[in-house]
């Protein structure tokens, strides 16, 4: 990583880079993807882009003892997003404290944990993610 990324939502924003829902063919919302629809195992056909979109905190925790690598402490929070007049929740860490009914947006995270202190193989998974951060009144 050279060039500074930025954590802004661009148009060449790869898909690395978007919270992505899995919708099937009646309307319901999966995060993640599942080889089937949760709800009624249709098959996931259609992704839905969350990544500028606002979610509502439905809970949260906090852990103050965690694994190697992660921060301490880590607060994470169930966010719900409603999108057609479907919703699903998305279980993230978030950037700052968080209560409930709060609304937040995602922003992406290069990395969510410290690979150096990694049990498994650093090259074996993603470090980057998302994180929920409390909306700014604007
Ligand atoms: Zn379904």
């Amino acid at each position: 990583m050279n060039d500074g990324a930025t954590d802004n939502h661009q148009d060449d924003t790869s898909d690395e880079q978007r919270l992505l829902a899995h919708r099937c063919e009646n309307g319901h919302l999966n995060y993640p993807a599942h080889p089937a629809c949760t709800t009624c195992g249709e098959p996931l056909t259609e992704t839905v882009d969350l990544t500028a979109d606002t979610g509502e905190v439905v809970t949260w925790t906090r852990a103050t003892t965690t694994p190697p690598g992660v921060r301490e402490p880590n607060t994470l929070a169930i966010v719900e997003f409603t999108v057609d007049n479907a919703s699903v929740r998305v279980l993230g860490g978030t950037t700052d404290e968080v209560e409930i009914g709060q609304r937040v947006v995602p922003v992406f995270v290069e990395q969510l944990r410290d690979p150096e202190q990694a049990i498994r193989h650093t090259d074996s998974q993603s470090w980057s993610g998302f994180r929920f951060e409390p909306e700014t009144d604007s």
